[in-house]
């Protein structure tokens, strides 16, 4: 139980780490160099105020100096962070697998608002995902038992890179023969799936872009039916992956084990 809330607590904490990230990395701010200020009047949040969901309730959702709204973001994104966590650790217990899902849904979300906000995905969100794939990739090779990987194999994080990102690499590239147009389906997507392809291999990553395809099919749908978009607009596709990845990290393994 107290680990439990050690676990939430440090994912809260984390959450609002992400949220600078999530507003700096997009405009290449440097994420360390200063303090959190106010997207509005730049002043600098308190220390008092950065206490993560806490401090935007004390606020009531608005800046202590200028009163301009606080975006839903960052409560969303703290409450999201620490869930996740703590979801992770009662999943897999004091293990390999928790620290490495814990890494990957961090940046995943982080990727996710990103995406949302600007239609991107930054590169050095990805590689910083790869960078701490590499411990993982290490681990698995010095005591093949990476259960995600359902595989001994050393290589087999590698092919977990290349298969859910190198079909979608083929659909931009068929994409881009038909139509001319790279926008259809953005790189971004490819890119986001070798991070998540180094943490679940392949079997997990197909599956995490099946899900992903779905529920943007399902989304995109609802949101057409009810006339939110129409034909033309465009939607990040990076959420949904991001989402999908979710469910595979935690019901993945189990789903494969019945299938
Ligand atoms: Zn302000």
């Amino acid at each position: 139980m107290l680990t439990d809330i050690l676990v939430f607590l440090s994912g809260l904490c984390a959450g609002s780490f992400l949220n600078v990230c999530i507003d700096r990395i997009p405009l290449e701010k440097p994420i360390f160099s200063s303090p959190p200020t106010c997207t509005n009047c730049g002043s600098r949040v308190q220390v008092r105020d950065r206490i993560p969901v806490l401090g935007y309730i004390m606020l009531k959702g608005k800046c202590r100096n200028c009163k301009t709204k606080i975006s839903i973001q960052y409560p969303l994104v703290e409450l999201l962070t620490g869930l996740l966590w703590l979801l992770v650790y009662r999943r897999y217990g004091a293990a390999a697998e928790t620290i490495a899902l814990i890494f990957l849904f961090s940046i995943l979300t982080a990727a996710a608002f990103i995406d949302l906000k600007y239609m991107i995905i930054p590169d050095s969100l990805v590689l910083a995902g790869l960078a701490g794939g590499i411990p993982v990739f290490l681990y698995h090779v010095f005591y093949k038992s990476f259960s995600l990987y359902f595989s001994a194999s050393w290589y087999a994080p590698l092919i977990g890179m290349v298969s859910a990102s190198g079909i979608l690499l083929m659909v931009a590239f068929i994409g881009f023969l038909i139509y001319k147009d790279d926008g259809a389906m953005g790189m971004g997507d490819v890119k986001l799936f070798l991070p998540i392809g180094l943490f679940l291999g392949w079997r997990l990553s197909m599956m995490t872009l099946f899900i992903a395809v779905m529920l943007a099919g399902i989304v995109s749908a609802i949101l057409l039916i009810f006339r939110v978009l129409n034909r033309k607009s465009a939607i990040p596709f990076g959420p949904f992956i991001v989402m999908a990845a979710f469910i595979t990290g935690f019901f993945g393994p189990f789903l494969l084990g019945i299938l």
